[in-house]
This record gives C-alpha cells, sequence and structure tokens, in this order.
C-alpha cells in the first residue's frame, strides 16, 4: 500500500493511482495527520484493505507544493554514518565494526518538492534509503524487523562538510540538521509491496547527471539489522524516522570535490518508491 501526506491531510493511494482522503473516506475515525496514524497502523492497514478500487483525484494531477513530509513530527529520528562499503571507502574510513549513529534534528526534516537554502561553507548530498516506524519495540530481533517498519520513503541526508567536522569531536548532527536538509517523500510504501524490501535501486542526479547510484543489499548493516542494534538500546516509537546510509558518489569524495551550489537541482530517488526534486538556492 502506498500513502502521502498532501496538504497535511493524511491520504491513501490506491493501485490505480486514486488519491484517498482518509479522515473523509473514515468519517473522522482516522484524524487528518499521518503522524497520528503510525501509532495505529496496523488498524489503518485493515481499514485501507476497502480502499483500493476507490476513485478521487490521480496521483499525477496533485501539485508538487501541495505534497508534505510522509513522516513530519517523529519523536525520534536515527541516521546511520558509512553504511556501505564504497562510501566508507570514499570517506577514507575503514567498513565500521558498529554503526555509527546520529540524529538530524527534527526541525530539519522537510517535504519531497521544493527549494533547500544553502548555508555558507560545502553543502554535500547523500541519497538514503528511509524508513518509518509503525509497530513500536524494544529490543526487537533482526527476523522481526520489517513488522515494525509502517513504509519506505526516499530520504536526502543534506550534510555541511565544514560544520559537520569541526572541533575536537564530530558534529554530524549539527553539519546535518539545517533547515530543510532531510527532506523525505513523496510516498510512503509499505514493505509488503517489493518482492526483497532489502534489495532496492537507489541514487540521485544533479542537473540530470548521476551521481549515486546504489542497492541496499549493498549495507554494510541492513535495515533489520540496524532495527536490531538501534532497539537494543533506544526503545523505537511509532513514527520514527531512520535514514539508513548513502551509497557511494557524495562529492566530498569525488576528484576534484564538488558541492551543491544555487541553482542546481538535485533529483532523488528509491526506485519503486517515487523521486524527489529540490532547487538550491543562496542563503543572501
Ligand atoms: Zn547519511
Amino acid at each position: 500500500m502506498r500513502f502521502a501526506n498532501i496538504s497535511d491531510r493524511l491520504k491513501f493511494v490506491a493501485a490505480s493511482d486514486a488519491v484517498i482522503d482518509i479522515e473523509q473516506v473514515s468519517g473522522g475515525v482516522f484524524s487528518t495527520r499521518i503522524q497520528d496514524a503510525y501509532g495505529r497502523w496496523d488498524e489503518l492497514l485493515r481499514f485501507c484493505d476497502d480502499l483500493e478500487t476507490a476513485d478521487g483525484p490521480r496521483l499525477a494531477d496533485i501539485a508538487p507544493t501541495e505534497f508534505r513530509n510522509p513522516a513530519p513530527q517523529p519523536r525520534q529520528v536515527f541516521a546511520i554514518g558509512l553504511n556501505y562499503a564504497d562510501h566508507a571507502a570514499e570517506s577514507n574510513f575503514n567498513v565500521p565494526e558498529e554503526p555509527p549513529v546520529f540524529t538530524k534534528f527534527a526541525t530539519s526534516l522537510a517535504g519531497p518538492y521544493g527549494t533547500v537554502t544553502l548555508p555558507p561553507g560545502k553543502v554535500d548530498w547523500e541519497v538514503e534509503l528511509v524508513v518509518v516506524v509503525g509497530r513500536p519495540g524494544y529490543r526487537i530481533a533482526a527476523a522481526e524487523a520489517w513488522s515494525h517498519i509502517a513504509g519506505i520513503s526516499v530520504g536526502q541526508d543534506l550534510s555541511e562538510r565544514v560544520r559537520q567536522t569541526v572541533g575536537p569531536a564530530a558534529q554530524f548532527s549539527m553539519g546535518k540538521s539545517f533547515p530543510g536538509f532531510g527532506p523525505i517523500g513523496p510516498l510512503l510504501v509499505t514493505p509488503d509491496e517489493f518482492e526483497n524490501p532489502d534489495d532496492l535501486e537507489l541514487g540521485c542526479l544533479i542537473n540530470g547527471e548521476q551521481m549515486q547510484k546504489g542497492k541496499t543489499s549493498d549495507m554494510v548493516f541492513p535495515v533489520p539489522e540496524l532495527i536490531a542494534r538501534l532497539s537494543a538500546i533506544t526503545p523505537l516509537l511509532p513514527g520514527d524516522v531512520l535514514f539508513t546510509g548513502t551509497p557511494a558518489g557524495v562529492g566530498i569524495g569525488r576528484t576534484p570535490q564538488r558541492f551543491l551550489a544555487p541553482g542546481d537541482e538535485l533529483v532523488s530517488y528509491v526506485r519503486g518508491v517515487g523521486e524527489m526534486r529540490h532547487v538550491m538556492v543562496s542563503d543572501n
């Protein structure tokens, strides 16, 4: 099943691409807020079983400006560094034995289309698979992990590299949390839509030029392993967001290095989930 947050209203997207307003069609049983739905995810999926043949406006007719982040108010945001061997190598790190974890503060989250204001420094791209937690859990076994995931989306872990590495200890969370640095969307797709949710293609392009292209099956710590390791320490709550790391091809790993400039259009995709489009704009 597919869901979207359109004009701040929870929508179900049927197989026909018809877009259905959940609050209206449920007579108010479910609220307009997608974030509330994660706490009742199994109930929502059961309700939507009957909606696959319902009619509504077509997805392609919805203006991009109406699409919002499908996980807009998570209580916890986790992000993973160096989770693809080829990206660890281009970053001059060994493949980690423990996944490095940081956060993107909630004010950095944004929708799937629009502009990103470039702060001073060196702003880099990192396309990532994002998963959103449905069923909560503590000490979740890897074998059970996908059953705790409400859905999959596309994310960008935009990163200002000067701030990220300044000072005596790395500042990943700060360098990656400027406003607009955590776009997610446009759709949230349930894991059962995929033959193998652990093998999805993802990538990004700048002005039409492919910068990153990878497969989630190349993750050092696949999604179930990340869920097991994170929940071993921190209970996972409905609506929590996990950025799962980026494959090779970021700007800092290139020769010569390249960073985002005003006017650049960044397109980020996960095959079978969708694509986001953002245009970079100057800070002044
Ligand atoms: Zn990242």
